[in-house]
C-alpha cells in the first residue's frame, strides 16, 4: 500500500510503498478513505513544535482518519465488514485509575495512533476495536475524517453551559473554527472570534461567529468589550497555545469567567499568575482531546440535527501523493487554510 512515512529525524516525509498492516486479535484493518492533518501530524512533519517527541523511525503518521472496516479481529466484537467508522486516535488501557472514573481521554497509559502507533496517513490502517466510532448510517462520509478534531472542540465549549453567555474563540486554526460553531449551537449569546490571519477571521463568520477581531491590531480588548460588555467575556476558548494570545485572553475574561485552555504553547508561558487568575477568581480549565465516548454522541447529534455544520472550516483536499502540497499549505505564513484533508 502508499503510505506517508516519516524515515528520518528531519523536516519532511516521504511517500512509499509498504506493507498492509497485520492486525492482532482485537483491532480491525481500516481502508482509508480520508485522513485530516493534525497539530500532532504537523509537528512530526516539521520535527518540531509543540508536543513534538520524535517517534521510532520509520513510522506512518496521521491521527485523524475515517474509512472502512475491510477485516475484523477474532476478539473485535460490534462490526461488521463495510461498516463506515471514524477513529479515536486516543488508545486508552482501561484498567488505572482514569479510565475506570470515566476519563480515558486522559488515561495514565495513554498511547495516540499516528503518534505512538502507525497512523492514518495511508491507504490501511490497524486500530483497536475499542477505538473506532461505528456510524450508523452514510450522513457523515464526507466528514468522518474530522470527528476527533471537533470531538475536542466539543469538549472544549460544551463542558459547561454556555446559554446566554459571551464567548471569546482565541486562534482560529480548525479547532477554533469549530468551537465557534459549537459555542453559538449551545446557545451563546455572544461570540467573538480572535486571530491574525484574515483568511480565519472570515471562515469564523461563516461558521457562526458573531464577530472577528485581530489580535495584532492595537485596541483589542476595547474590541471583545464593545461586543461583551465591559466587565469583559464569560468564557474564553483559548485554541493557539500563543503567548500574546493567552496574556490577552486572560486580561478578555470577566472575574470569575471560565479560561479554556487547549493550545499547546511551544515553550513554558509567562503569565501574571497572581493579577489575571488568583486575584480575579478565574476558573481555569485544561482540555486534552474528547470524552471517550461521551464527546463522540454529543458531537454525532450536534452534527446530524445540522445544529453545526463543520464543512465550511474543510478548505482543501489533496491526494496522498500530493501530501508535501498540503503541508507547505499549512506551515506557509499567511496560514489560507482551515482544515486540510487528505484522501488516500
Ligand atoms: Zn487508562
Amino acid at each position: 500500500m502508499k503510505a506517508i512515512l516519516k524515515t528520518s529525524r528531519a523536516r519532511g516525509a516521504s511517500y512509499k510503498d509498504v506493507e498492509v498492516p497485520v492486525i492482532n486479535k482485537d483491532e480491525l484493518l481500516i481502508r482509508v478513505t480520508a485522513a485530516s492533518i493534525s497539530p500532532g501530524d504537523l509537528a512530526i512533519h516539521n520535527h518540531a513544535g509543540p508536543g513534538f517527541a520524535t517517534p521510532t523511525l520509520p513510522f506512518i503518521f496521521g491521527q485523524e482518519f475515517c474509512g472502512e472496516v475491510v477485516e475484523i479481529g477474532s476478539l473485535a466484537k460490534g462490526f461488521d465488514k463495510g461498516d463506515f467508522v471514524s477513529v479515536e486516535s486516543h488508545i486508552f488501557c482501561g484498567v488505572c485509575g482514569q479510565c475506570r472514573n470515566d476519563q480515558r481521554h486522559i488515561c495514565q497509559n495513554l498511547r495516540v495512533i499516528g503518534r505512538d502507533v502507525p497512523g492514518g496517513l495511508a491507504e490501511y490502517a490497524a486500530v483497536p476495536a475499542r477505538c473506532a466510532w461505528k456510524h450508523t448510517d452514510a450522513s457523515l462520509k464526507d466528514i468522518g475524517a474530522i470527528m476527533e478534531p471537533f470531538g475536542s472542540s466539543v469538549h472544549a465549549v460544551l463542558s459547561e453551559d454556555l446559554v446566554g453567555r459571551t464567548v471569546l474563540i482565541s486562534g482560529c486554526a480548525p479547532q477554533g473554527l469549530f468551537a465557534a460553531g459549537i459555542a453559538k449551537a449551545a446557545g451563546a449569546k455572544r461570540v467573538v472570534a480572535m486571530d491574525a490571519s484574515a483568511y480565519r477571521r472570515k471562515l469564523a463568520l461563516r461558521m457562526g461567529a458573531d464577530t472577528a477581531i485581530d489580535p495584532s491590531e492595537g485596541g483589542c480588548l476595547a474590541g471583545v468589550s464593545k461586543v461583551c460588555g465591559p466587565e469583559g467575556a464569560d468564557a474564553v476558548i483559548e485554541m493557539s497555545g500563543a503567548q500574546k494570545a493567552v496574556a490577552l485572553g486572560l486580561k478578555a475574561l470577566r472575574p470569575g469567567g471560565r479560561f479554556v485552555a487547549f493550545g499547546l504553547p511551544v515553550s513554558n508561558l509567562s503569565l501574571d499568575y497572581a493579577g489575571d487568575i488568583v486575584k480575579r477568581g478565574l476558573r481555569l480549565e485544561g482540555v486534552a482531546g474528547r470524552e471517550i465516548f461521551r464527546s463522540w454522541y454529543k458531537m454525532e447529534s450536534l452534527l446530524k440535527s445540522g445544529a453545526v455544520d463543520p464543512r465550511p472550516a474543510i478548505t482543501h483536499t489533496f491526494p496522498l501523493k500530493d501530501f508535501k502540497k498540503a503541508f507547505a499549505l499549512i506551515n506557509s505564513k499567511d496560514k489560507k487554510c482551515g482544515k486540510v484533508m487528505i484522501t488516500p
